[in-house]
């Protein structure tokens, strides 16, 4: 019961929802960052205490990103055309997620690579940094 009450009350907070988004979809800008990390923690004589010490510290509590995974699971399925039956919740989430890709756009605009921008710097001069190395 308790349990239940608990997911009820992610699935309608939507503004939760977007901001657990926006950090997952932040989170994949790091992706290389965060390989390095895993091989350290790997090498590590300590790797439980490189474990804590390199574990990236989410917001919210887990339930709000397994329901996030599975709104961009029904949103990749929506636009791959596979039809599905979407509850009033899921569009409601939906909409959460399209706000996060709003939002992550603003604060991530995408350099003229292709690669996102991954802070003011790279905003600030209009390219990432590894085109303003390559001149
Ligand atoms: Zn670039």
């Amino acid at each position: 019961m308790e349990k239940n009450a608990r997911l009820i009350a992610v699935e309608r907070d939507t503004e939760g929802i977007c901001l657990a988004a926006l950090e997952m979809l932040t989170e994949s800008l790091y992706v290389e960052e965060r390989r390095r990390t895993l091989r350290a923690i790997e090498q590590s004589a300590d790797p439980a205490a490189a474990l804590k010490a390199g574990a990236g510290d989410r917001k919210f509590a887990c339930g709000y990103y397994i329901w996030v995974a599975y709104l961009f699971s029904i949103e990749a399925r929506i636009q791959a055309g596979i039809p599905m039956e979407l509850t009033a919740t899921d569009a409601e989430g939906l909409l959460a997620l399209r706000e996060a890709r709003v939002r992550f756009d603003n604060e991530h605009p995408q350099c003229r690579c292709g690669r996102r921008m991954k802070n003011d710097l790279e905003k600030v001069q209009g390219m990432c940094t590894a085109c303003k190395d390559a001149g």
